[in-house]
């Protein structure tokens, strides 16, 4: 059982790195886990395609009994990333299309994609971005992001820097306030916002250090990817409280993961816990990314549309993630419903409630 004094001890400014040097930090680490001859070989194996990497806090979450285990199925290689099937790619969203200078992506005009690192406390199987991790495998260096604050300042329409990845927070405190007092001297942002997996796997990474990196002038909202609810412990727990105590807005993204998360009852619950229990708003539940060697974890489009109606029906709004798809060549996120819009005759709407009834809803306006 976690005590109050574990926790206090977790959050030390140096704790972290503990948990990752305990866990699995390379494909030779493998032979620590109890995994059997085969599935280490196969493991091994498909490591070579993806690089492996978890704390050791988060591999402690695996019920080594179950070969289904969603917390093994997110970080474990499996052979099956193996088989790559047509129609997959290498940049699922086109973040390199739309890359003006190096380290940025500008997709939207009001926002850009500022990528400080291309490491991660954890390489997730599922990941979209995986061939640049694997491929430029380049950490964070000042000079490297030069030419993308010359460009956000040169820019007037940017609001908001996304900081993403790779995982910002998997970099030291010291890099964070640099990076953070960078982007906050240019007049024009508004918001910084940062896409992180160290909350859920690494808790022990959010330090008063960290939180005091990140506070300055900006609005800062951090996004969180917990994708089941047996990724919410006492640790992550007290990780969300310090930044939601520190004025941070925390939102979350999921994944919809075949084996890990595509049930209505699984959704459930991580939507539920996240909000009562981590006081972070469920934000988006995504389709999978056509990364490859991913098939075998991808649900089909209608599969996860009755699942999010399924949630619709049973979550109020605040806990209610909007199912989207990132589509390829960086035609953005779109939502995939569900939409309750069953027709249209003139100012006449013909729309189903949630309890499955159609009602009339005429529109009423003003000349
Ligand atoms: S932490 Fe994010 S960027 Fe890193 S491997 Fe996981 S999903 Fe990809």
């Amino acid at each position: 059982m976690t005590t109050d004094a574990d926790l206090k001890n977790a959050t030390s400014d140096t704790a972290w790195q503990d948990d990752v040097r305990a866990g699995v930090r390379h494909v030779r680490d493998l032979a620590l886990l109890p995994l059997s001859p085969a599935e280490r070989a196969a493991a091994q194996e498909a490591a070579v395609r993806h690089k492996v990497r978890a704390p050791k806090t988060y591999l402690d979450l695996i019920d080594w009994n179950d070969p289904a285990d969603p917390i093994r199925a997110q970080v474990i290689p499996s052979p099956d990333e193996l088989v790559e099937t047509e129609g997959e790619l290498d940049d699922p969203i086109a973040d390199h299309a739309f890359s003006p200078v190096p380290r940025l992506t500008h997709r939207h005009a009001d926002r850009v994609l500022l990528f400080p690192t291309y490491q991660c406390a954890v390489y997730c199987r599922f990941c979209f971005r995986k061939e640049s991790l694997t491929s430029i495998g380049r950490g964070y260096t000042r000079e490297a992001l030069e030419e993308a604050y010359a460009y956000i300042e040169a820019h007037t329409e940017i609001r908001e820097v996304i900081l993403t990845g790779g995982d910002p927070l998997s970099l030291p405190d010291k890099a964070l306030a640099e990076i953070r007092a960078r982007v906050e001297a240019i007049a024009h942002v508004r918001l910084l916002r940062i896409h992180t997996r160290v909350p859920v796997v690494l808790p022990s990474r959010i330090t008063p250090g960290l939180v005091g990196a990140l506070q300055g002038r900006l609005m800062v909202t951090i996004v969180t990817h917990f994708n089941h609810a047996r990724e919410i412990t006492p640790e992550t727990e007290m990780g969300c409280r310090t930044l939601r105590q520190a004025g941070f807005v925390l939102l979350n993204q999921s994944v919809l993961l075949k084996g890990v998360n595509d049930t209505v009852e699984a959704l459930e619950e991580l939507c539920r816990e996240l909000m009562y229990r981590l006081g972070v708003k469920p934000y988006y539940l995504h389709h999978g990314d056509l990364a490859r060697g991913m098939a075998h974890r991808r649900t089909t489009i209608a599969q996860g549309q009755a699942l999010a109606a399924a949630l619709r029906a049973r979550l109020s709004g605040i806990c209610n993630p909007v199912y989207v798809l990132d589509l390829p060549e960086g035609g953005g996120k779109v939502p995939l419903g569900p939409c309750h819009v069953e027709a249209q005759d003139g100012d006449n709407w013909r729309i189903r409630g949630l309890d499955g009834g159609v009602r009339v809803y005429r529109d009423v306006v003003g000349e």
